[in-house]
């Protein structure tokens, strides 16, 4: 990348500086720094005050502050913890420090009539007074005079301290000297009408004292905010030009209404719904193009994606492609063969399964009938896999996966361009993702919701009841199955390792089976083979089994219609869109639903908030846009899939208001300037490579 006008010196490597060589440079490296020009763009994660004194007697509870002052008593407690307590005056009162992990010296140092000045949290304490537990101390032997900036705390690595990466920060400021940092052509910036980029550079990493840190610490400062522009614009850029680099590949135009796929739908046992018909035909019209359809299709729990999923792999099978469907899981992506074959085999359709499981002779024909008469693939992402060689693969879906990254979106495109042609791709999830979040998530898709729920369907009736009055809850189990119904009791745990949760899961269900000994009563957990979960999860589909017990193992897309009641344990430490999703697996019939969130008391009040929320509704979108509220964009994308989405200024709920700006700016960029694009990709995204030879 040479594009970047500040060249040269702010290229240089970071062996370039004083204090840093190899074994600190490869350190570096790890957070991403390799040139001097990436260290200016390493901002801090916050900033601590040191420019000013406090009085004791005006200090704010709970914040941050610097004191000045002089022991006046000194205590130590030998039992236990070792603890050093102190008593400090100033000219406007006394308080209370208390220091632990402290050395021998260090007391003898600490003695009645020694000045310190300290930097810590004031709080309310025990006996009474204010107080600073374990804060940063100095002794100050002569005057020494205060910090004139705040001082920035930087995002670290393991084995590089806070005034290393400080002082190299430091260094690279210096050296930006009059070097011009801007990409923006003068006009955007006009439109921008925020300070200019090195100026807030420079601020964000040495803000004068007296600055409004108030404003700087919420993010809202005229300089982040410039920065986050920047970095917003170049997150929809590099999202731009990967749909550009994609759709530059053509694909097979595959004709719609195809006889296979009205057979298919007119064989349904339901009409389909307004949303689905008009999706389907969003879809249908995209897939007719010679160019890759990138599209995401929302739709809330049991809205029917899999019906909407399915016309468009009978239109692409109708016009002589492979297609290809995905899952995130085995016991998903069986579901989806089952139903698969149910639908297509009678059509003369040639299905063909594989998974991280088929091994040995089934794997050899599955990979055959891949690369030869297979019609229609379904499994997990062994599909991806390099051996995987398809024949003329026209489209995949992929299910329950809205965040499906850059390298994974190019590996799919290769697999089908040994015909120099790629397939369309169809991306399905059931995490309603609000507008702001997605103008920029999903900047390189077409967007499509299912906005409907078939007919019939009861709102699910949301219960919070605490784990002491569990019997009662065994009690509903007995009757809902009495009835013919079935249920899931699911297990969870805050510290979720697969291995703690099969434990816990397994105690409950010896319990639970113990308690209901008319109910065939199953388990499932991520310890078991998936041919033991397969087997577990056809018996409770077929209504084999009464209750399940299970870990989060079943979040997404299971589908047993008959099962009308499902218990979550430990519900208020969820987050709410995995509870949507959960109690998604209820609700998929004309039964009447419960489900009921058992919660251990007492309940703070943010939990009693969130439950609360879940009792009141059961619409996706609303508690989407709760849950971003309160847990921030990797809850409402999924904490695994956000790699693609780290943002290091700009933060997308408090930002959203620069969103339409930095889109417009987005589209002007990509049109008149792209060399400024890939140089803006280079400073925030990295390997602009990847984007670059459209
Ligand atoms: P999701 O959107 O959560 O993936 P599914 O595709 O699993 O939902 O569908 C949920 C259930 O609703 C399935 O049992 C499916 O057969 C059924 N279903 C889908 N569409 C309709 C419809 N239009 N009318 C009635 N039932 C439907
Ligand atoms: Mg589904």
């Amino acid at each position: 990348m040479t594009t970047d006008p500040s060249t040269d010196t702010l290229q240089a490597p970071l062996t370039s500086l004083r204090g840093v060589g190899e074994k600190v440079a490869k350190k570096l490296a790890r957070l991403g720094l390799s040139e001097l020009s990436d260290l200016l763009f390493h901002l801090p994660a916050h900033y601590q005050d040191k420019t000013c004194l406090i009085p004791i007697q005006s200090l704010s509870l709970d914040q941050n502050a610097l004191i000045e002052g002089e022991i006046i008593d000194v205590q130590i407690r030998r039992f236990g913890h070792k603890m050093l307590t102190l008593a400090l005056e100033d000219d406007s009162g006394v308080m209370t420090l208390r220091l632990f992990n402290f050395y021998p010296n260090q007391i003898r140092s600490l003695q009645c009539g020694v000045r310190l000045r300290c930097y810590g949290v004031a709080r309310q304490g025990y006996q009474g007074g204010v107080e600073m537990i374990h804060p940063q101390w100095e002794i100050i032997h002569k005057p020494v005079p205060l910090e004139t900036t705040l001082t920035p705390i930087y995002p670290l690595t393991e084995g590089l301290g806070q005034n290393l990466i400080s002082r190299l920060c430091q260094q690279a400021i210096e050296r930006m000297g009059q070097i011009e940092f801007e990409l923006l052509p003068a006009s955007l910036l006009e439109q921008i009408g925020l300070p200019p980029l090195n100026e807030s550079i420079r601020f964000m990493h040495q803000p004068p004292a007296g600055a409004d840190t108030q404003l700087l610490m919420q993010g809202e400062h005229p300089c982040q905010q410039r920065l986050a522009i920047d970095e917003l614009l170049a997150h929809r850029l590099s999202l731009r030009l990967l749909r550009q680099k994609i759709q530059s590949h053509s694909s097979g135009a595959l004709e719609s209404n195809s006889a296979l796929q009205t057979t298919f739908l007119s064989q349904l046992p339901f009409t389909l719904t307004g949303a689905q018909q008009r999706v389907i035909d969003e879809i249908s019209d995209d897939l007719s193009e010679a160019r890759p359809a990138m599209r995401l299709i929302q739709g809330d729990v049991g809205s029917g994606k899999t019906v909407v999923a399915a016309a468009a792999l009978a239109q692409c099978i109708a016009a002589g492609y492979q297609a290809a469907m995905i899952a995130p899981t085995e016991i998903l992506a069986e579901q989806h063969l089952q139903s698969l074959r149910d639908w297509f085999e009678p059509l003369g359709v040639r299905v063909v399964w594989l998974a991280g499981k088929v091994r040995g002779k089934a794997r050899t024909a599955a990979l055959e009938a891949i690369c030869g008469e297979g019609q229609l693939m379904i499994g997990t992402h062994a599909l991806f896999q390099e051996a995987v060689k398809f024949r003329n693969l026209g489209l995949v879906v992929v299910d329950e996966q809205h965040r499906f990254g850059v390298d994974q979106r190019l590996a799919l495109r290769d697999k089908g361009l040994s015909q120099h042609l790629a397939p369309h791709q169809l991306i399905m999830t059931a995490t309603p993702i609000p507008r702001t979040l997605a103008m920029t998530a999903y900047a390189d898709l077409d967007v499509s919701v299912i906005d409907e729920l078939p007919p019939n369907r009861q709102d699910i009736q949301t219960i919070a009841i605490s784990n002491r009055r569990r019997a009662e809850i065994i009690e509903r189990i007995r009757h809902a199955c009495a009835e013919g119904r079935q249920a899931y009791w699911v297990c969870t745990l805050i510290e979720s390792s697969d291995n703690l949760e099969a434990e816990a899961a397994t105690e409950i269900a010896e319990q639970l089976n113990d308690e209901l000994p008319d109910l065939n009563v199953a388990l499932v957990h991520g310890r078991l083979s998936s041919d033991e979960k397969t087997t577990l999860m056809s018996d409770f589909k077929a209504g084999r089994t009464d209750l399940l017990v299970a870990t989060t193992v079943i979040e997404v897309g299971v589908d047993v219609p008959n099962a009308s009641l499902m218990v979550i344990e430990n519900a208020e430490r969820l987050g709410l869109s995995q509870l949507h999703q959960l109690r998604g697996r209820v609700g998929r019939s004309e039964a009447q639903s419960t489900c009921v969130l058992l919660y251990r008391s007492p309940l703070s009040q943010t939990a009693r908030e969130r439950l609360q929320l879940m009792r009141e509704t059961n619409d996706g979108f609303e508690i989407a846009r709760k849950d971003l509220e309160l847990r921030g964009p990797g809850e409402v994308l999924g904490t695994r899939q956000t790699g693609d989405m780290v943002f290091r200024v700009a933060n997308l709920e408090r930002d959203h208001h620069l969103l339409g700006l930095v889109s417009s700016l987005c589209e002007t960029l990509l049109a008149d300037h792209p060399g400024i694009a890939l140089a803006l990709i280079h400073r925030w995204v990295g390997q602009a490579a990847a984007y670059a030879d459209v």
